[in-house]
């Protein structure tokens, strides 16, 4: 498999990257499932999305601030497993390098 870069996305690039039940996903564990090891527990207020990368591997990591103590936290979202995301994941990539072409 071709070995992609890592590439930071901004927040309208995430959310095409995600729909339907990856979004439903993807939000549920933001405001609930993210560890923070400031509060040794899960953000129980949820986080604040600082900013999300899309991997090598074609899955997202999220780095956020915890809403309790504002300590930095990272969740890695696998969705690089399957095959529709990474046909839209290798889409956004290819729109990325067209608009960096034209100096967009
Ligand atoms: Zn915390």
């Amino acid at each position: 498999m071709e070995v992609q870069p890592e590439i930071l996305i901004n927040n309208f690039q995430l959310g095409v990257l995600l729909s339907g039940l990856d979004r439903k996903f993807f939000c549920f564990i933001i405001k609930n499932n993210v560890f923070c090891s400031q509060c040794k527990n899960f953000a129980i207020d949820g986080v604040d999305v600082d900013r999300a990368y899309l991997t090598k591997t074609n899955d997202v990591r999220v780095f956020g601030r915890c809403k309790r103590c504002n300590s930095e936290v990272i969740r890695l979202f696998e969705f690089g497993n399957d095959k529709e995301f990474r046909d839209k994941a290798n889409r956004l990539r290819e729109s990325i390098k067209e608009q960096t072409l034209l100096g967009v």
